[in-house]
């Protein structure tokens, strides 16, 4: 390959990422387990749950959920109901004034041109389109639009949560202070299609028990040797240690794997 055009070198650094990507994913595979994926077609419940689980804990926006769909059994109804007691429902999952009427919007627009009609569209259309209809709502931004589209359609949009935006720094996948919208785009185009939910579900595993926001214990890391963080922070305390070869790690304990709502971080 002639790596003195732009195209070139481009493409020498695409294809190391993938390669980096493929042994990360080894590793975190051999540790964790394999993510097992339960596309579940229902978009609706993808969609508010997601909404309902912005800047909260997963066990406050599922009984959110909970409280929502015992008050309102019918979708429709929700449609129809005020922001008042939408708010209600929802109290429990915090920014209930904000999310009450993004909630009303999003599935008043999901069932106004046809539920199953809209479905299909978004199973079918190319993902770009899909995606973008789906930000189109209000309370959905970049990670919301991917989980609707990954977990209840099995559609290759990776989301990127927390704990996926910081191990991916942390790895160097992902240039520092990048938007969250230029994050979704460059990891997207860095994962293959086929790779992208064990991606999403083995970082975020590996953000709760290893790679911490705080303090990542890099001594229990099984991915020392891909990561640019560890070896800055290496380089910087041992210069010397480099020309030595890199420090033996112990691997985290193997867990099972959750898929779906215990990977949404
Ligand atoms: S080496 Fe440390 S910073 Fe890097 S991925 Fe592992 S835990 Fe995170």
């Amino acid at each position: 390959m002639n790596l003195s055009s732009p195209n070139a070198v481009n493409e020498a650094a695409h294809a190391e990422h993938h390669r980096k990507i493929e042994q990360i994913l080894a590793a975190l595979e051999a540790c964790y387990g394999r993510p097992v994926h339960h596309q579940h077609g229902d978009v609706l419940e993808e969609l508010v749950g997601t909404i309902l689980s912005q800047n909260t804990s997963d066990v406050n926006s599922e009984r959110a959920y909970r409280s929502l769909r015992q008050t309102f059994p019918d979708w429709r109804g929700l449609t129809r109901a005020s922001d008042d007691e939408i708010a209600e429902a929802i109290r429990s999952a915090g920014l209930s004034r904000q999310k009450a009427p993004a909630i009303r919007a999003a599935v008043a627009a999901l069932l106004d041109d046809g539920y199953e009609e809209r479905v299909r569209w978004l199973r079918e259309a190319p993902l770009e389109e899909a995606r973008a209809w789906l930000q189109s709502l209000p309370g959905v931004g970049p990670k919301t639009a991917a989980c609707v589209l990954l977990f209840a359609l099995g559609r290759p949009a990776l989301p990127i949560d927390t704990h996926v935006y910081r191990v991916s720094q942390r790895l160097g996948l992902l240039p520092p202070g990048i938007s969250a919208s230029a994050a979704h785009r460059s990891l997207e185009s860095l994962v293959p299609s086929e790779d992208v939910f064990r991606f999403h579900v083995l970082l975020i595993r590996h953000g709760r028990a290893v790679c911490r926001a705080r303090r990542p214990m890099c001594e229990r890391c099984v991915i020392t040797d891909l990561c640019d963080y560890y070896n800055r922070a290496q380089r910087a305390s041992h210069p010397t240690r480099e020309r030595h070869g890199a420090q033996q790690t112990q691997p985290a304990a193997r867990q099972p794997v959750d898929a779906h709502r215990s990977s949404q971080g």
